[in-house]
């Protein structure tokens, strides 16, 4: 928790910062002849509507005013003609139901004004967060890292910080960790609440969900006998996709699915159950899904999802058991490299994808080890085949010339 003289000195600090910006924002953007946005304001209604209002002052008569904005780490702006009355005042309301923003991203707006002299005027930016506000959240933070939660007492709270910090030092070892960039953890009380705000199609038995790229990390826990196996379960799993998107950055999105999935698994601190019994089920059956499947995405509908995690988890550790945690960093680094699924792991470890899947397969799963090596030395048999097969119709086409020279 916060001393008070430190909450003071926070407060302290945002009111000169508020101060700030207030003080930018009375003056004019443009030298005289530019506009003036006065009392720009975003209020969101969170899931419904974003209301934009300000007024804008000019010197001459407006002719074309619009609302420009987009997410902090979107590239498309959209952009809204907006009309404007008598003494300046514009409004628009965006349909936050149909086309989201991630919740709890930062988004950015701005006004562009032409006036009666043909040239266009910029505002400065502005940035407000679109915050879940459906609940009254609560929140501590420690180091970098904020929870915030509005079901549960204060102890439910410090055990989700206990979980994150435990997390952090599970996956230390190999995957770089960020102290001073700030992390926000949401934990909502039930999986519907926080279904609301995902808006993933297809993703209906997700129980967390990490913007990476936000430093924001969704996370459904009820309170109650299971929290704690919940919170060692999601919390370091959504944690590890934000600290491996913050030491990749763009490489982040090169990297297989299986590859990100399994090392967010692996650091999870209470192993789930039910991996193994689906992976014994899936290897009798013959219905693993093979990693190459595994690289563009996980499959939509929740058995094959829950199949792939606990496919990804062993797969992963089979590699850092078999060639250390440097073959991971070999593995990560060779697809950011841009490497295919199967070359990439020929690139870092010497074999291909396919041919890890199968020693996988072999020797974690005890799968017919004759069968697999049938099938490694399917190809050369049927090149062999071929060798011998073509000197053989060669020679029988010789005899035939031979006979019939002969028979001439
Ligand atoms: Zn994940």
């Amino acid at each position: 928790m916060m001393s008070n003289t430190r909450k003071t000195l926070l407060k302290m600090m945002s009111a000169a910062l508020v101060a700030a910006v207030l003080f930018q924002k009375t003056e004019p953007v443009l030298g005289q002849e530019g506009i003036v946005v006065e009392s720009p304001q975003a209020v969101a209604d969170f899931g419904t509507s974003i209301t934009f209002t300000a007024k804008i002052k000019a010197p001459l008569p407006i002719q074309q005013v619009s609302l420009l904005f987009r997410g902090v780490n979107e590239t498309t702006t959209r952009v809204e003609p907006l009309p404007v009355s008598e003494d300046g005042l514009v409004n628009f309301i965006y349909d936050a139901s149909a086309n989201a923003f991630p919740p709890f991203s930062w988004i950015v707006f701005w006004f562009q004004a032409t006036l009666s002299d043909g040239k266009t005027y910029t505002s400065d930016a502005i940035k407000f967060q679109y915050r879940d506000d459906r609940f009254p959240w609560r929140q501590i933070s420690q180091a970098n890292v904020t929870i915030n939660w509005y079901a549960g007492d204060d102890a439910f709270a410090a055990a989700a910080m206990d979980a994150a910090g435990a997390g952090l030092l599970e996956m230390k070892d190999f995957i770089p960790i960020s102290l001073s960039e700030p992390i926000e953890i949401y934990i909502y009380s039930n999986v519907n609440d926080l279904q609301d705000t995902l808006l993933l199609g297809g993703r209906n038995w997700a129980g967390g969900h990490a913007h990476a790229d936000l430093g924001v990390v969704l996370v459904a826990i009820p309170p109650g006998v299971s929290q704690f196996s919940e919170m060692e379960t999601k919390i370091p799993h959504e944690l590890a996709h934000v600290m491996l998107y913050r030491a990749l950055g763009d490489l982040y999105d090169k990297q297989p699915a299986w590859l990100i999935e399994g090392i967010a698994s692996m650091v999870e601190l209470y192993p789930n159950p039910d991996y193994a019994h689906a992976l014994e089920i899936a290897s009798e059956n013959d219905t693993l899904i093979p990693f190459t499947e595994l690289s563009a995405s996980f499959p939509a509908d929740s058995g094959s999802a829950f199949l792939a995690y606990a496919q990804s988890k062993s797969f992963v550790t089979y590699i850092r058991d078999s060639y250390g945690t440097s073959g991971l960093e070999r593995l990560i680094k060779a697809y950011g490299e841009g490497f295919s699924p199967e070359l990439g792991a020929t690139q870092a470890l010497g074999i291909s994808l396919s041919q890890a899947d199968q020693r996988w397969r072999e020797t974690v799963l005890g799968q017919n080890v004759g069968g697999v090596a049938f099938r490694n030395l399917l190809p050369f048999l049927l090149l062999l085949a071929l060798v011998l097969l073509v000197p053989l119709w060669g020679a029988i086409d010789l005899l035939r010339q031979r006979s019939r020279r002969s028979n001439g």
